[in-house]
């Protein structure tokens, strides 16, 4: 396996591991309303947020790898490949897809007092602060791996895309022009005017003369 390949996987395998924390809910702030219950609402806020955030990012990785299957573009069947699947996927023999809320609704029809047991059967847990935020540091290095896939993705369509020459996309496949544009993306730059840049250059330079003649 290259070098590209082995990272597209890992970018892959971080994206289905996002997929995952996605769907997994979200866990809430306990009703601990006798410590401070303003507390618990910001709690409860920062979750909701933080699950929107992420819901948006999980949408923009999915459109990201859809959009390099198209700037590549993938014209064999690609494993790991949202639209490689849903284009010339095999469905599997007996199982179909049903969204979670829909699957609760039809559940509680066959067996609805079952299903409102369950709820109030759950013990409530009470959580620390440092509980809360272990939980919520949890949630930004997830929605972290999410952005990653993302510009990573966005890296591979920008080198398709713009038809670059080097025969590998992004940093990791070495490509000249993406490391170009990764310098160009991290490195703060400021505007001053030319005149004050030519003399901190000139400065520099008889800094750098100051120093050989020392040495010599
Ligand atoms: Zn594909
Ligand atoms: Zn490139």
């Amino acid at each position: 396996m290259n070098k590209y390949k082995v990272a597209t996987l890992a970018c892959y395998v971080v994206l289905i591991f996002a997929i995952i924390v996605a769907v997994a809910s979200v866990p809430k702030a306990k009703d601990d309303s006798k410590a401070n219950p303003n507390v618990d609402k910001k709690f409860e806020e920062i979750y909701v947020e933080i699950q929107k955030t992420g819901e948006y990012m999980y949408g923009l990785s999915d459109t990201a790898v859809r959009n390099s299957h198209y700037s590549k573009p993938h014209t064999t069947y690609h494993r790991l490949c949202p639209e490689c699947a849903d284009l010339w996927g095999k469905k599997k023999e007996g199982i179909v897809e049903v969204p979670v809320d829909r699957l609760k609704e039809l559940r509680s029809l066959s067996s609805p007092s079952q299903s409102g047991q369950a709820e109030t059967d759950q013990p409530v847990e009470v959580l620390t602060i440092e509980e809360e935020l272990d939980s919520i540091l949890l949630l930004l290095k997830q929605q972290q791996s999410h952005l990653y896939t993302n510009k990573y993705t966005a890296e591979i369509q920008y080198h398709y895309l713009k038809k670059h020459k080097h025969p590998k996309p992004g940093i990791e496949g070495g490509c000249p022009e993406c490391i170009a544009l990764r310098k160009k993306q991290t490195t703060k730059m400021e505007f001053i005017s030319k005149q004050e840049y030519e003399r901190l250059l000139e400065t520099e330079d008889r800094a750098k003369e100051h120093k050989n003649d020392t040495q010599d």
